[in-house]
């Protein structure tokens, strides 16, 4: 398809949607689902998708909150061009800095050697006197230059540094959930990739999947901004009880994975239930309106990196310990060596 067909195609989706959901046709909405349509943010994407699937509203307060989200992705975007942008004309300037100081030396050179050409051979008193006081004006005007250069390079290292600190943001936005703001997909990536490496060195590394119980359920009674709310919540739970190298990170809508470091199985299925509990007894109550909105549960798969195992692998497993905890009634931690993982292998052979 020709680029022309194929944004044709995506405006056309773009309004059946908007359409279908009873939504508005303002620029902004259509901006929105034109984004969802060519698939540009999966961010916004996988949110949409949900709604969309749930059959829900999209309400003024929803579609704000997606704009607030693409507007994110595209913010981080825009900053990244504008510090590249400073860089590059940060180094022009330096690298102008240290050619015009280059040339400076060279013509104090010029003038030394000139000087020392001049004093061989038979000179009077005052010639040579002129001499040294044409040195020496040389010399101050050559040491005024490196003063003022200095001054210049030391500001234009202080911009280095502050570029370097945005930069820094920049690379920890990207890491980061927006909305959980705890790690995002990429950085767990990462880690994960850091701890198969330390478990094949010997270290115990364990993974933990959690998966929040009925959450579809959650979302159809209170809305999708209220089951927004629940992930920060269980965001911040998971961030509560781990420590030092270990990492929480958001995996996928309202899945969460955490990274234990140097923690055996037995002392990772302790810290699993300890942040199941934490969840458990959290009462929710929805801001807005003050409606009391009970409590929600997570259940948690937990598995152990063998040594030089892939990461796919343990991945895999802990899922299954995870499929083992809903299959079990829920608000449950299994690890994979639980029993009743056993029987749930023989139970779908
Ligand atoms: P189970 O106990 O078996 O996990 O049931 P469940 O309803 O949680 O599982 P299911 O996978 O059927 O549904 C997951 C739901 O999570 C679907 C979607 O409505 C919701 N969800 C996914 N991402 C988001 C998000 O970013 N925000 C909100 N509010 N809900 C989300
Ligand atoms: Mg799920
Ligand atoms: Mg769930």
């Amino acid at each position: 398809m020709f680029n022309q067909d194929r944004e044709q195609a995506y405006a056309k989706t773009a309004l059946a949607l908007m359409g279908g959901a009873g939504v508005v046709a303002t620029p902004d909405n259509f901006e929105l689902f034109y984004a969802y349509a060519s698939g540009e943010n999966p961010a916004v994407t996988q949110v949409m998708d949900a709604i969309i699937n749930a059959k829900q509203p999209f309400t003024p307060e929803l579609l704000a909150d997606l704009r607030l989200r693409r507007l994110s992705g595209a913010r981080a975007a825009a900053t990244m061009e504008s510090l590249g942008g400073d860089m590059g004309s940060l180094i022009n300037d330096v690298l102008g800095k240290l050619e015009i100081s280059a040339r400076v030396a060279a013509d104090y050179k010029d003038t030394l050697s000139a000087a020392t050409g001049q004093l061989g051979g038979d000179r009077n008193p005052a010639d040579v006197r002129k001499l040294v006081e044409g040195l020496i004006a040389a010399t101050r005007a050559m040491e005024e230059r490196a003063k003022s250069l200095e001054g210049e390079l030391q500001a234009s290292s202080q911009q280095v540094n502050e570029l370097r600190d945005k930069l820094d943001d920049v690379r920890k936005e990207s890491m980061t959930d927006p909305l959980t703001h705890i790690a995002n997909r990429k950085a767990f990536d990462d880690a994960v990739d850091a701890a198969r490496r330390a478990s094949a060195e010997g270290e115990d590394v364990c993974l933990l999947m959690c998966d929040i119980d009925h959450f579809k359920k959650f979302n159809d009674n209170w809305g999708h901004q209220t089951g927004d709310q629940v992930l920060r919540l269980v965001a911040s739970c998971l961030a509560d009880n781990i420590k030092g190298r270990d990492v929480a990170a958001r995996y996928g809508g309202e899945e969460f994975a955490v990274l234990l470091r140097g923690t055996p199985l037995q002392a990772a299925t302790l810290v699993a239930n300890q942040i199941r509990s934490t969840v458990e007894t959290k009462k929710l109550v929805k801001k807005s309106t003050g409606d009391i909105l009970g409590t929600i549960t997570i259940s948690i798969g937990v598995a152990k990196f063998a040594p030089g195992e892939a990461t796919d692998s343990v991945i895999r497993r802990a899922d299954a310990c995870l499929y083992g905890a809903k299959h079990n009634g829920r608000n449950l931690v299994i690890n994979q060596g639980d029993p009743r993982m056993a029987a749930l292998e023989t139970s779908a052979a």
